[in-house]
């Protein structure tokens, strides 16, 4: 009965784009509405690392579980801890052909591998959700700033953290985190700039300390992406004189912010290039839920967005698309798919919402690489007892 249903999904991010090929797959035509005039996604975000309970069990699902292996980075979990004196607190080499289970992909690669299993006909770009109304027994209709009107039985909100679908189920809110990333970009690190190239190694550094962090991480196509990160009140960018409009300036107000640190980790700054992204990190509230609406449910960043600081956000986005779509496939009736998807993802993204506010407390908080270490060290033995006798 599903089959002939009009289903919308409102983005192709990782979450709308795993949902509508499990779901066509299935033999089903959903539709994704998607704001941008093309596909945008390899311009946005870095390096994720993918889940093997979450992430690459949604892969194994839509049967891309081998093409994803041959293109994962799993040398991409090389870590390094460090403080802002440069002290090293942990540092994690992986082997050769060791596999971890937890292998990074660029954000555009991952999209690209799923965009390329299936008709993307079905895509709708240029479609930007202006506002949804409930209409009866679970239809909604779409209002799109394009001026399109569309009626359809089953919507989803697969439009991340600023959810134009949410207000429909809720009228709570994202919250500002209390920290501000400055993304800045080192582009062909290997080549132009070889002494940080070995420094950094293949994965990510993190260099916590005063509050402050340096996040960094190679990327697929040689670059390091670099997160300066700062617990700040919401407008102190713009009262401090850093704007992305002035990237010069800006970088060398952040190089004044670390002038007290160590001058290897001052090279994340000192070469990156003169542009910068600034990044508000918002949350849902860590129990977040909404009244059960029958045609209408949420996924990935939409339904429980959290900071980044347990990894989850693209590993739960493609791992609620698998669940919702399982349940669609499962069920004839949408209100019974989305009671059931709904009342299990309630309860495991309100522990993963939990472990990111830990994660980042503690990142953020005083002798934050130590408590850093001990936590990872204590993960580390709880996954491998054996390890120590
Ligand atoms: C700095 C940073 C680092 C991160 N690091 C990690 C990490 O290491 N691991 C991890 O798992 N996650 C990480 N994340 C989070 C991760 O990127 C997101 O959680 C994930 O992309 C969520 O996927 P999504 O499909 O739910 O939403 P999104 O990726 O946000 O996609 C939403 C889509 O909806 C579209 N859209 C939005 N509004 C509308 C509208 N009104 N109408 C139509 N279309 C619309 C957008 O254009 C977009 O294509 C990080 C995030 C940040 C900010």
């Amino acid at each position: 009965m599903n089959k002939n249903k009009r289903i919308a999904i409102i983005g192709g991010g990782p979450g709308g784009l795993t949902l509508a090929l499990l779901l066509q797959q299935n033999g089903m035509e959903p539709v994704i509405y998607e704001q941008e005039m093309l596909d945008m996604n390899n311009q946005r975000g870095g390096s994720l690392d993918i889940h093997e309970e979450s992430g690459q069990l949604a892969l194994k699902e839509a049967g891309l579980y081998e093409k994803f292996q041959e293109i994962a980075r799993y040398e991409g979990e090389d870590f390094r801890l460090l403080d802002k004196d440069g002290k090293s607190f942990i540092d994690e080499l992986t082997e050769p052909d060791e596999k971890g289970d937890r292998p990074e992909i660029d954000r555009g690669d991952l999209c690209d591998l799923l965009l390329n299993a299936f008709d993307k006909s079905c895509i709708k770009y240029g479609y930007k959700l202006e506002k949804a109304i409930s209409l009866e027994n679970g239809i909604t209709q779409l209002h799109f700033e394009n001026g399109a009107v569309e009626t359809v039985d089953c919507l989803v909100g697969a439009d991340g953290a600023f959810s134009r679908v949410r207000p429909l189920l809720t009228n709570t809110n994202i919250e500002y985190t209390g920290l501000t990333f400055f993304e800045l970009n080192i582009l062909n690190v290997a080549e132009n700039h070889p002494d940080l190239f070995e420094f950094n190694r293949r994965g990510k550094v993190f260099a916590l300390g005063d509050n402050k962090g340096i996040l960094a991480q190679l990327n697929g196509d040689g670059r390091i992406k670099v997160y300066v990160s700062l617990k700040v009140e919401k407008e102190w960018p713009e009262k401090n004189g850093i704007s992305i409009e002035k990237p010069i300036e800006a970088k060398a107000k952040l190089l004044d912010l670390f002038s007290d640190w160590d001058e290897g980790l001052k090279r994340y700054i000192r070469y990156a290039e003169d542009s910068i992204i600034q990044r508000r990190i918002y949350m849902l509230p860590i129990d977040f839920k909404w009244e059960r609406n029958t045609g209408v449910t949420l996924i990935g960043d939409a339904a429980h967005v959290m900071s980044p600081f347990a990894g989850e956000g693209v590993n739960l986005a493609m791992f609620d698309a698998m669940n919702l779509a399982l349940s669609i496939i499962r069920n004839n009736d949408f209100s019974i798919a989305i009671e059931e998807y709904e009342e299990k993802m309630f309860e495991y993204a309100s522990e993963k919402a939990q472990e990111s506010q830990d994660n980042l407390e503690l990142s953020f908080s005083d002798n934050a690489a130590e408590k850093f270490a001990d936590l990872m060290n204590s993960l580390h033995e709880q996954y491998n007892p054996d390890h120590e006798n």
